[in-house]
């Protein structure tokens, strides 16, 4: 009887052994152990990383006075691109040309690019959701001009590998950011310039209807029209919400 049972505990420790074994290099362990990272330019420029994939969204380098970053530095897979100003548009053709990086942007946009020799393009409109390898894509409203004849200005929530960002683009204050805030945001990415798109105020009462974990500003301190102190919006924020407010300054990346 002993005997048996010992066989039996040691066919059962094989056996877990075995298993265990197969677990470790579940892809999903390993996905979920990589850290996605968010890197802030300066304006509304930012790359999201995650292992070897990137993504860069509205890519201004060239004539950016945060001047980080040259545009050649830049290698991509993907590139976001909101509306047709300079100040997001960029070096988008640039990028895409020398890196292959598939541009997302809407139809009007990514047709002016064919124009300009740029091949890999994923044309989208607002509304519209998408899968992608890094997740999903799904084009916003945005109220500002477009840059583009018969466009429409866009912002996007990106699911990049399950985390859950909202980039406002440039954009007005508007009360439907309270259906954006259904998609469970992570983080959201708001202007606070003033003057071309919503100022301290209004981006505060955004964070209200957007409801996201955390918020982080952008398109201030680029040009004499756009002049804040992000730390006044913070203490905004911070005092009417239980929701943090992280100041990037450009150059700087977090972990999400
Ligand atoms: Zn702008």
């Amino acid at each position: 009887m002993l005997k048996k049972l010992a066989l039996f505990a040691v066919v059962l420790c094989l056996t877990l052994g075995v298993s265990l074994a197969q677990a470790a290099p579940d892809p999903l362990f390993n996905w979920a152990k990589t850290p996605t990272t968010l890197t802030f330019y300066g304006q509304s420029t930012f790359v999201l990383t995650h292992g070897e994939t990137r993504l860069i969204i509205d890519p201004w380098l060239t004539g950016n006075p945060w001047k980080v970053a040259s545009a050649d530095d830049i290698d991509v897979q993907y590139i976001l691109v909101s509306h047709a100003h300079g100040d997001h548009i960029g070096d988008a053709a640039g990028i895409a040309k020398r890196t292959g990086a598939k541009v997302i942007s809407t139809s009007e946009i990514t047709r002016m690019l064919a124009g300009q020799g740029v091949t890999n393009l994923h044309p989208m409109s607002i509304g519209g959701k998408w899968n992608f390898e890094f997740g999903w894509v799904k084009m916003t409203n945005a109220i500002h001009g477009s840059g583009v004849a018969g466009g429409q200005a866009a912002g996007f929530i990106i699911n990049f590998y399950g985390k859950v960002i909202y980039f406002a683009g440039d954009t007005a204050l508007f009360g439907d950011m309270a259906y954006i805030g259904k998609a469970n945001l992570d983080y959201a990415l708001l202007p606070i310039g003033d003057n071309y798109t919503m100022g301290p105020e209004d981006a505060t009462e955004a964070v209200g209807l957007l409801k996201p974990k955390k918020v982080i500003p952008i398109h201030y301190n680029t040009n004499p029209l756009t002049k804040q102190n992000p730390q006044d919006f913070k203490k905004m924020v911070e005092s009417r919400y239980n929701i943090p407010v992280l100041i990037m300054n450009p150059g700087a990346s977090i972990t999400l």
